[in-house]
Formats: structure tokens, sequence, C-alpha cells
């Protein structure tokens, strides 16, 4: 184990020697590319790496922050490595992250017995058998059948609703079990969605989405951050220049494509040039700033397509504890159920407010024998990250001694970390998912999305790559990866 961390340590230092960086260029700056990529996410990395390897080397990356990654972004907490944002690569046959990273064994399957983690407070009459037995299970599975789904065309709260209840009838299931159990299973969608909730989902949109063959939880010995150095070459001896080509900390302001050179203005004034620039910013981010960004302003469509497309939160809790407390031997997992009775009196003894009746669960992180992690979506996303570390950090413990207080001794904790997606001002969100609203359009928004600018009508001059425009795979790493290679290769055969 020892070795295992010293590894992690050392990957930690190199990581970050390696991603942060800052800019000498100021408002006096105006340099001129052929190709000008906006972000250094997965899709940006992509982007730049299939130009470079087809020999367009006068690229640049403007990236708002100082590092290299965006959504994928392993960091150290304590000894330890973790991720804050893509952790499993979904799918091995048919996923390119997986058959990329494949050959250089740093992944691993993760296994998940789902039912194995359900708990409930020792008082509830919640019944855990009938939920961990057969309810839970058949209750997901609902989510699983895309026909069902499709033909339903209505949001995934009624999809849902309706499925439930007619399994549920006629069986002997009690009405506290019932309601605990399908409160479960929304919040482990809407955490697989990165929705807050499932009346704003479409059930059509979300059932175009192509799963993989294989496992679909599929981690990193290494940390995700690996993913990026495979992308460009470095263990192989032959490192793409990607790093080089980034500037961090210029965040693009204006992309102004009236002629056919595209002018880009960042915050600090520096202004850059390109004949084409492909814009990979989040879904979150265009929501943002889309309609102020462009200049001529983008197609109604487009912005259409932006405005209709979800993207909401998704946040990670990172507790570590001075000694681990649960069992080692297998996987560990806390699925809270809860029964409207339960959460009210919960809620009135709570300490902290209450929210953590909204914590979907804790599980164990492999290799990391001291720290759980937790999930959390929607409104209770956004509000863990305006908490202080001492509020966070006591509503977790009062959660963990609700559910196991009375199975085990729950040791000090010492550090605490979370995500905070949503403040993150160059993210605003998780990742996208298809809504209601887009799936009344009656096209696929992301074909849209991913629909560049022309100029003279058939000059691509304003290209979109990013994990919300790719029809089936959107909300993924790979999504991502497949858009940025799309784009390059719009231009390469332009
Ligand atoms: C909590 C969480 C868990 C996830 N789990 C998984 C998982 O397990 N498996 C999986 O496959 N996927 C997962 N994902 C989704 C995956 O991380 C994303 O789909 C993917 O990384 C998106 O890559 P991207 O290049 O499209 O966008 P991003 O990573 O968002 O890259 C865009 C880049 O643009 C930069 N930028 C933004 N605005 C500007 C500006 N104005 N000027 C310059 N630069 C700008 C940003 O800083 C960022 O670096 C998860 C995401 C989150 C948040």
């Amino acid at each position: 184990m020892e070795r295992i961390l010293s590894l992690h340590f050392l990957f930690a230092v190199m990581f970050f020697t390696i991603t942060v960086n800052g800019n000498t260029e100021n408002a006096s700056t105006r340099e001129k590319y052929e190709v000008i990529i906006v972000g250094a996410g997965i899709s940006g990395i992509g982007a730049a790496t299939h130009l470079l390897n087809n020999n367009i080397s006068d690229i640049a990356i403007l990236e708002a922050s100082n590092r290299l990654g965006g959504r994928v972004y392993t960091a150290p907490f304590g000894d330890y490595l973790i991720e804050y944002g893509a952790q499993w690569v979904h799918g091995q046959g048919g996923n390119p992250v997986y058959k990329i990273a494949e050959p250089y064994n740093f992944l691993y399957v993760q296994t998940w017995n789902i039912t194995k983690g359900l708990v409930k407070h020792s008082d509830s009459k919640i019944n855990t058998s009938v939920a961990s037995s057969w309810l839970f299970e058949e209750a997901l599975r609902f989510f699983d059948n895309g026909n069902d789904m499709m033909l339903c065309n209505c949001s995934l709260e009624y999809y849902f609703n309706s499925r439930f209840n007619e399994l549920i009838k006629n069986r002997n299931v009690d009405e506290y079990t019932a309601q605990a159990v399908a409160d479960q299973a929304r919040k482990c969608q809407s955490v697989q969605d990165g929705a807050g909730n499932l009346d704003e989902e479409g059930s059509w949109g979300n059932s175009q989405y192509f799963v993989p063959n294989g496992s679909l939880t599929v981690a990193w010995k290494t940390g995700y951050h690996s993913f990026i150095n495979m992308l460009m070459g470095k263990y192989e001896g032959k490192e793409l220049p990607v790093e080089q080509k980034t500037k961090f900390n210029k965040v693009v302001q204006t992309i102004n494509w009236t002629g056919n050179e595209v002018e880009i203005t960042c915050e600090d004034g520096s202004h850059y040039f390109a004949d084409h620039v492909i814009v990979t910013v989040s879904l979150g981010v265009l929501k943002f700033s889309a309609k102020k960004m462009f200049n001529p302003p983008l197609p109604d469509n487009k912005l259409t397509a932006i405005e209709s497309l979800g993207f909401d939160v998704v946040n990670k809790i990172f507790i570590q504890f001075e000694t681990h407390w649960w069992p080692l031997d297998f996987e560990y997992n806390l699925i809270f159920l809860w029964s409207n009775e339960d959460k009210q009196r919960f809620k009135t003894e709570s300490k902290y407010g209450g929210w953590a009746t909204e914590v979907i669960s804790f599980h164990f992180v492999e290799n990391q024998p001291r720290i759980l992690e937790g999930w959390v979506t929607g409104d209770t996303a956004r509000l863990i990250e305006t908490l202080s570390d001492d509020e966070l950090t006591g509503a977790v413990i009062e959660l963990l001694n609700w559910f196991v207080g009375n199975e085990y001794s729950i040791s000090k904790p010492i550090n605490i970390t979370r995500s905070s997606w949503a403040s993150n001002h160059f993210i605003r969100g998780s990742y996208s998912f298809r809504t209601v609203k887009s799936d009344r359009l009656g096209y696929s928004a992301s074909d849209i999305l991913a629909e560049p600018l022309l100029f003279n009508k058939t000059n691509p001059v304003v290209l979109f790559a990013g994990e919300a425009s790719n029809d089936k795979s959107f909300a993924t790493v790979h999504g991502a990866l497949e858009t940025g290679w799309r784009e390059a290769a719009r231009i390469l055969n332009f």
C-alpha cells in the first residue's frame, strides 16, 4: 500500500508542476494562428492532438483556467488523489477512451453491488429486505429500457412514476418502502444524468444515449488526468506540444466572425486571430454567455438549442477520517433510504438544516482507505458549495450517525473537500442532459449545437465541440473526445 501511496504522491506533484501556468501576454498582444481552440478540456485537447498528428501545428489553445482538463480534474486530497469531476470510463467496447487507455494497464473494473448498501434508520418503517431483494433493482431497470422511454416521450418523472406504480400494484409493498425506494431510484438517475430532478428531463432524448458494451464503471489506478497524458503521447516518449500551445488564464470574451478571419478578444484585452476557431466551452458557459460572445450573433436555432438542452449540477463530497471505521473486506456503499416520516424527523432534530436528506450516497474510494465519497445534485449541490468546511463536516457526520451510528463507531473526520462545479465560472454546472423542451423541438439539439458557422456559405470559421454537442454520447469524457476529433476532421477535410 505504501508503494501505491508514494506513487500517487509522485503523480500529484508531477501533475501540479506541469499544469499550473501563467502568461506574459497583455492587452497589446495580437497573434495570428491557423486554428485557435477555446478551452483545454478533453474535447479541446482531442481537437489539438488530432490537428498536431495531422501536421497542423500553427495552433493555439486559449484556456480560461490555469490547468488542462476542464471537467477532468484529478487533485491531491490528504495523502491521496481524488476526482472532482469525471471518475469512470463508461463502457469498454465502442468507447474510444477505453480503447486508447486499455493497453497501458492503468484501468481496472470497479464492481458495485448497488443493492448491498441500502440503509435505513434503525427506527424506520422501511422494509429493507423487500427493497434490496428486488424492488430497488427493478425500479432502476426502468431507466435502462430505452424503447419504453422513447415511446413514452414524456418527462422522466412521469415515465418513472407510471412504471413504478404499475410495478408495485398488487405486490406486497408497504407505502414507506415504496416511497423510499422510488425516492432513491429517482436520485440515482438524477446523479447519473446530471439533472437536479427528473421533471425537467425528457425520456425520448435520454433514450438516444448510446451505451457502450462492458462495465460502465472502469476506474483509473493513476487518476483520470493520466488520460490527458496518454492523448498527448507522454508515455510514448514523443509528447505532442499541447501544453506549450496552451495559453492559460485566457478568458475568451468575444468572437468576431464577420470576415474569413476570426478575431478573438480575451478579458485581459489581448487579441488573437485565426482562420478557424473551435469553441469547446461547456453548455453552462454557452447558456450564460452565448448571446454576448458572438458577433454576428448566433443563429436563432443554435440559441434555442443552447437554451433548451439541460445543464444542472452534480457535486461530490470527500471526507477523510482519522482511521477507517467501516469494514474493508467489501466494497462499502451507503445508499440512503428515507421515508417522508424519517426525513421529517431528521429535519426537526438536525443542527444543520436537514439538507443532508438529499445526499444520494456515500461510498468507499478504492485504494484510499480513510476517505468516503458522497454525491449530491441540483439545489443541494449548489447549497454545499456555499457551506464552510465545519458546516459541511457537521452535516455529513450527523447523516452518517443517523444511519450507521449504532453499527459503527465513526472515527474523527480530519479533512473535507467538495467539488464546486456550479460556482466555477468556466464550467457553470456538471454535464448536459436532454430536456422535455429539447425533445419537443423535434430535432436533435446536439446536432444543431454542432453546426459550424460558415463564412461565404462554405468556410467553417467557427466550429463547436464539447460533450453537449455529441448526440449519442453526451455527458461523458468519450463523448467530449469524439467531438474534438469531429471538429478537427472538419477543418482537415475543408
Ligand atoms: C462531477 C462530474 C462527474 C463526472 N463523471 C464522469 C464519469 O465518471 N465519466 C465520464 O465519462 N464523464 C464524466 N463526467 C463528464 C465529463 O467530465 C465531461 O463530459 C467532459 O470532461 C467534458 O469535456 P469538454 O471538453 O466537453 O468540456 P470541459 O471539460 O468543460 O472543457 C471546456 C474548457 O473550456 C474552458 N473555458 C470555459 N470558458 C472559457 C472561456 N470563456 N475562455 C477560454 N476557456 C474557457 C474551461 O475552463 C474548460 O477547461 C463528469 C463530470 C462531472 C462534473
